[in-house]
């Protein structure tokens, strides 16, 4: 027996996951050992000075993989690894539409980190989710950012 709202939230869905975010501490070092485990290089390597943080990314099939270090002593990275050592740091979903996403997933009742999406890496806009609300997994929207130009 199918439940109504499950209904409901399958006529629209997050299309893929977009990438697998991890933590490191050494951005080259790391790009060194991805390129080695993916046999494939890093195709780009690009600072989100709002983050703190540095990001190199691999294409895996449809999903890429993010390394993000810090740039800063203070960054939520720079905390994330104090706390818990470098490792899987955050899932990011595509959307097609990100601000209704944002829209339904506070009225259901996530805790988004940011009211309005922001530019993210890799010509993304993106948005993060508490992970408090979601078994502990930071989760990040993303879409393609239209004004991208790359
Ligand atoms: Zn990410």
């Amino acid at each position: 027996m199918v439940k109504t709202n499950s209904l409901i939230y399958k006529t629209y869905k997050m299309e893929k996951i977009e990438h697998i975010g991890i933590a490191v501490k050494d951005l080259n070092a790391s790009i060194s050992l991805f390129e080695q485990l993916l046999n494939t290089n890093c195709y780009k390597i690009e600072e989100v000075e709002s983050e703190g943080v540095q990001t190199a990314f691999f294409a895996t099939g449809p999903n890429k993989i993010e390394l993000v270090a810090s740039t800063k002593e203070d960054s939520p990275i720079a905390k994330f690894i104090e706390r818990n050592g470098e490792g899987i740091h955050h899932i990011a979903f595509k959307t097609q539409d990100i601000r209704k996403e944002m829209e339904r997933l506070a009225a259901a009742g996530f805790e988004l980190l940011n009211e309005e999406p922001k530019k993210g890496a890799d010509g993304q806009l993106v948005c993060f989710l508490h992970p408090k609300s979601s078994n502990g997994v930071l989760i990040e929207l993303c879409q393609d950012d239209p004004d991208f130009k790359a």
